[in-house]
Parts: structure tokens; C-alpha cells; sequence
């Protein structure tokens, strides 16, 4: 099955535009693009299905299964004969259960009114973007970071503004550079800690400053992406939520789908300042109406069931971000720096002397390794790839090996 959903996007991709057809695509549509990492996916598919060992290092999501429980849970639901529409901000006992999650792990007292549940924390993105996006707006961004918020900002009409977020500083932003780049037109900035696809985090003195800068421009509202709040190693997430000054102006994404491998459930959910509360329920009553209701129920059953799992994934994680790292660190022509969030290395390849989404190709389709290229998400990740570790310690093993054998036929072919 998956098979034919990554063909398709990849023959999506192959179709021609509409410029021969009378059909007339809206101008904003030029301005939507897509995610690399699916391409990438969809060709490592195509390898597989001719026998070829791949090894997908390219996609962003847990190679565990959901918790039994929690898909116990929703077929219970199923059978329980919930099978209509729920409330658009998603059934009252979920949104209390995700008001609790929010206390136990950060700290923070939310009102269950406040809180958005929504098919995928994607839907957050989109949602913000659209209210706070037009022509003549500005929107601050990280880069290299999750592709959909450049797609997202240029189809609304406002100026994407990237925030660089640099190796030498360990893929963290200086908040002293965010604040520089807000002007009277700035309507949104997006932060997003731990990253995609560097897996860096911003440390705690870098917020401060920021939040505390940001009293000046009282205009400016905040999203906060903490899609993987909870896969954090050397220092604790530090949430957005948490700062009350600016708790009237943050939009805080999270959700399920990294934390408990639940990618394909399509769930996630959002804090809103109260002000919001009532425009982001009005774009989910256009949009999706509500979430899938047996879902709901799984949700609930996946934040107050026991959390091993959540533990248990983490520890596999940590052991191999520390291998993988290690592992790249000794391959000649390459360096790592140490993510700190997230299962994401984004090792610098640029000693190898290709471009980065050649070395990409080249790494899928001679070595049947699938990465994705740093460019892919903006264009401060020339020189890197993305290595996803959310793949087994044998899997990393091999894609390492081959990494290594591709790295010495480059340096072969570069000396000759
Ligand atoms: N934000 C970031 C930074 C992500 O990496 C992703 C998914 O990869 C999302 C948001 C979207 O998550 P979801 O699958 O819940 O829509």
C-alpha cells in the first residue's frame, strides 16, 4: 500500500502543470510547495519494490509501532459505536486530558478551552499561517527547518523572512538576530525547538532573551513548534507556554505523532491565546469539521496510559543518535555535531565537494541509502544531509558502511 501512495506522489510530481489545460489553477498555488523527504521516499519505494536493499534513513517518523493500548482504545471506540462528528476543538475529556500533559510536563495551567485538537500538528501550521499571513506581512522562520513553513508563508502572501540557524552555533538561533529582523510588518515569528532537521535546541538563555525582547513589539505573535518536546536528551524542552508574557500571543503546536509513533493517526493539538480560540475553531469547522472520533479516543488512552513506551523509544533513540554521530564523526571528509532533540543528525558534507541533493541522489541510488538533502529545507542547508535515526542500530550500521565506501569513491574520483 505504501507502495502505491509513494508512486502516486512520485507521478504527482511527474504530472505536467496545467499550462496546456483551460483549467485555470489560482495564482497562490504557484506559490504552495511540497516536502522533499516524500520524494525521496517514494524513490526509495521504486528501489525497494526492484529488490534493491535500501536502508530509509529519510523520513521523519518513529520506527515503532503505537502502543497496543492505545489502539486498543480506539476500537473499543469503534465498537463503542462512536462513529459521528465530535466537537470541532475535539471531545471535552481529550482536550482535559491534553490540559493535564500540558501541568505534568510543563509545568503550565492551560484552560481545556484554549486547546485545538486537530488531524496533525501540520494543521496548526496551516491555521496560524493563514491568520497571520497576506500580502504586505512579514514571517519570521527558521532555516533549514521543516519545509512547510516557507510552502505555508509564501502561499499566504506574506514575506518569508529567514532566521539562520548555523552549525557554529549548534543550530540554535541568537535572539539578539530574531529580534533585529522584526519590523512594524512583522506579524508572526515561528520557532521551532527541538528542530527539524537539525535536531539543535535553543537554550533556555536564548528564550529568555528573546521573550523579553520581544515586550517591544507587543504586534508580534508567536508559534511555537514543540513537535518533539518530549524527545529532548541533554537538557529538559524548554516550552513557550511557560512564559507568561507573552501567553496572549503564543500558539503552542504539539501533538501525538512523534511522541507516541502515531504519524499515520493524523493528530495533533494547539494552545491559542483566548482571543484566537474562536478564529482557529472557525477555520477547523471550514476545514476538517473535527477529528476522527475512535482517534480521539486512542489520544486519551495514549496520554494517561502508563508511559514506558515513551521512555523505552527515547532510550533507543539516544543510543543511536550517540552511535550514528560517533559513527559519521570518524568518517573522514564528514563531521556531526551532537543533536540535542528530536532523532535528527544533520551531519556537514560539504568537504566532499557535490552539491548536497547530489550526494543525496547519488547516496540513494547507488548505495540504496536514502537521506534527504540539507536544501531541502531552506537554503542554509547546502553542505548537509539529514540522516533520520528513527531506523534500527543494524540499519545505522550499514548506512554508515556505505556512507563510508561512498565517501572514499568521491575522494578517488575528486583526486584523479
Ligand atoms: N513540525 C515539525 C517540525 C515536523 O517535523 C513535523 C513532522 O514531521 C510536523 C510539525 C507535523 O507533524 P504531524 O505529522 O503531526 O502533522
Amino acid at each position: 500500500m505504501l507502495h502505491v501512495v509513494m508512486q502516486f506522489v512520485a507521478d504527482q510530481r511527474k504530472t505536467p502543470t496545467l499550462r496546456n489545460s483551460i483549467l485555470k489553477l489560482s495564482e497562490k498555488m504557484q506559490r504552495l510547495h511540497t516536502e522533499t523527504a516524500f520524494e525521496v521516499l517514494a524513490r526509495a519505494e521504486v528501489l525497494r519494490g526492484e529488490n534493491k536493499p535500501v536502508i530509509n534513513l529519510g523520513i521523519g517518523q518513529p520506527d515503532f509501532k503505537t502502543p497496543p493500548h492505545v489502539v486498543e482504545a480506539a476500537v473499543q471506540a469503534l465498537r463503542d459505536g462512536h462513529h459521528g462528528y465530535t466537537p470541532a476543538p475535539g471531545i471535552l475529556p481529550l482536550r482535559e486530558a491534553v490540559a493535564a500533559d500540558i501541568l505534568k510536563y510543563r509545568r503550565v495551567s492551560v484552560h481545556p478551552d484554549e486547546i485545538l485538537v486537530v488531524p496533525g500538528g501540520k494543521v496548526v501550521l496551516f491555521f496560524a499561517i493563514l491568520m497571520f499571513g497576506e500580502s504586505g506581512a512579514e514571517i519570521l522562520y527558521p532555516i533549514p527547518s521543516f519545509p512547510i513553513y516557507q510552502s505555508m508563508i509564501e502561499f499566504s502572501g506574506a514575506r518569508p523572512v529567514p532566521i539562520p540557524l548555523l552549525e557554529k552555533n549548534n543550530f540554535a538561533f541568537s535572539a539578539d538576530e530574531v529580534l533585529n529582523l522584526v519590523t512594524e510588518k512583522t506579524t508572526l515569528i515561528i520557532i521551532n525547538s527541538p528542530a527539524n532537521p537539525t535536531g539543535g535546541t535553543v537554550p533556555k538563555s536564548e528564550i529568555n532573551k528573546l521573550v523579553a525582547g520581544l515586550q517591544e513589539f507587543p504586534h508580534v505573535a508567536i508559534l511555537s513548534d514543540e513537535i518533539y518536546s518530549r524527545i529532548c536528551y541533554d537538557q529538559e524542552h524548554t516550552t513557550l507556554l511557560a512564559y507568561p508574557e507573552i501567553r496572549d500571543r503564543l500558539i503552542l503546536l504539539d501533538g501525538w505523532s512523534k511522541t507516541y509513533a502515531m504519524t499515520g493517526w493524523r493528530l495533533g493539538y494547539s494552545v491559542w491565546p483566548r482571543e484566537l480560540v474562536e478564529p482557529a475553531q472557525r477555520l477547523a469547522i471550514n476545514c476538517h469539521s473535527c477529528v476522527n472520533t475512535p482517534a480521539q479516543f486512542g489520544a486519551i488512552a495514549a496520554l494517561e496510559g502508563p508511559q514506558d513506551f515513551v521512555d523505552e523509544m527515547n532510550q533507543a533513540f539516544l543510543m543511536r543518535r550517540d552511535y550514528l554521530v560517533k559513527a559519521l564523526n570518524s568518517i573522514q571528509s564528514v563531521s556531526c555535531t551532537l543533536p540535542n532533540g528530536a532523532f535528527y543528525a544533520f551531519p556537514n558534507v560539504s568537504q566532499l565537494g557535490s552539491t548536497a541533493e547530489q550526494i543525496q541522489n547519488e547516496l540513494l541510488n547507488d548505495y540504496y541509502v536514502a537521506t534527504v538533502a540539507g536544501t531541502s529545507f531552506g537554503m542554509y542547508g547546502e553542505g548537509y544531509l539529514r540522516f533520520s535515526y528513527a531506523a534500527s542500530l543494524d540499519d545505522l550500521n550499514v548506512a554508515v558502511e556505505r556512507l563510508q565506501e561512498y565517501c572514499k569513491k568521491t575522494a578517488l574520483r575528486t583526486n584523479n
